[in-house]
């Protein structure tokens, strides 16, 4: 499958994910989706990303805002509810908050990101 192809199908799954947050009390904005290899990095010299290789830069991966009664939060069993879902959708999907899906709340944390990583 073509990179166009995955970045077709991961946008058609963040829809979904989009839906299902709303059915189950979360409300969402959107962060970055796509990120230059520039803003890059700026995040890996600031610690706030681990890798050059992001999946943001082949606009595969999102970051959004996750709101719970009015309020914006980063707690990762309040959003694991949607990195559970986002598993779901595909084989390659992986939500930030648990990179090894071992459900566990362990190493390095990215709670509002979720990518299909190919
Ligand atoms: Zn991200």
């Amino acid at each position: 499958m073509s990179l166009s192809m995955h970045q077709r199908v991961f946008t058609r799954n963040i829809a979904k994910l989009i839906v299902y947050a709303y059915q189950h009390g979360l409300e969402l904005t959107f962060g970055e989706a796509y990120r230059t290899a520039e803003q890059q990095e700026i995040y890996v010299k600031a610690g706030k990303s681990k890798t050059m290789n992001s999946d943001h830069l082949r606009r595969l991966a999102v970051d959004f805002n996750v709101f719970t009664n009015n309020k914006l939060t980063y707690d990762w069993a309040t959003v694991k509810i949607l990195g559970d879902y986002w598993e779901t959708l595909h084989p390659s999907n992986r939500w930030g908050g648990d990179w090894n899906k071992n459900n566990i709340k362990d190493g390095f944390i990215d709670v509002p990101h979720f990518e299909m990583h190919i």
